[in-house]
């Protein structure tokens, strides 16, 4: 399957596509993750990265490109792909749409996972995320805390919360997401590839998925 995924930080997009892989091998492409990735390896991405994400800014439309890029290129696409925190701006959408036709790949649906905002501001305070770049496995201490506290049940590595999971870095965070993202909605519902979905429950959203594909 070929899918966005459109959702406010914490609207379980991570979850919701960690689970669709499962179904039929497509692969999450998280720019949240690669970036993060880059900024603890410290590599040049990383280091141009860093401060904007830090303060709950968008990083440049250019810098994502570029990873989007080379990404969609690599064979583990062939088999489908779940876009997850990308796009983010109008601008995005629009060179995803170019980089699409370019290489000849169709969409099957952008899903916008909808959750209210207080739901999603606690999640992301309790949020804890796996600091291994490799695994960045997602718990959280109320609802699906790690077996053992602070340790990563998937590779044994510290579970820590991401420096942008402050109240005042999520704070922003929303409202760069208000301002920058939820225009996309619009956007992708004109093409007529938008479906909705209203839900907390990462399992009601992937059978919500399922049907609508009907697979
Ligand atoms: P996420 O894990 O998706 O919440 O992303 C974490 C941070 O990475 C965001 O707050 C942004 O600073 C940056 N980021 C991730 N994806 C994008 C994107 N598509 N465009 C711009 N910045 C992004």
């Amino acid at each position: 399957m070929k899918l966005i995924l459109l959702g406010a930080p914490g609207a379980g997009k991570g979850t919701v596509a960690k689970m669709l892989t499962k179904i039929d091998g497509s692969v999450q492409i998280s720019t949240g993750d690669i970036l993060r990735g880059a900024v603890q390896a410290g590599t040049e991405l990383g280091k141009k990265a860093q401060g904007y994400m830090e303060r709950g800014d968008l990083v440049p439309d250019d810098l994502i490109m570029g990873i989007m890029e080379k990404r969609l290129q690599e064979p583990d696409c062939e088999k489908g792909f779940l876009l997850d925190g990308f796009p983010r701006t109008i601008p995005q959408a629009e060179a995803l749409d170019a980089l699409l036709a370019k290489l000849g790949i169709k969409l099957d649906m952008v899903v916008n996972i909808d959750v209210p905002r207080d739901v999603i501001f606690d999640r992301l305070c309790t949020r804890r995320t796996c600091e291994n770049p490799d695994c960045q496995a997602i718990y959280n201490v109320k609802s699906m805390p790690p077996k053992k506290e602070g340790i990563c049940d998937k590779c044994g590595s510290p579970v820590v919360q991401r420096a942008d999971e402050t109240e005042e870095a999520i704070g922003h965070r929303l409202d760069t997401y208000n301002e920058k993202t939820a225009p996309l909605v619009g956007y992708y519902e004109k093409t007529g590839l938008l479906r909705t979905i209203t839900g907390t429950s990462s399992d009601a959203v992937v059978e919500a998925i399922r049907k609508e594909l009907g697979i």
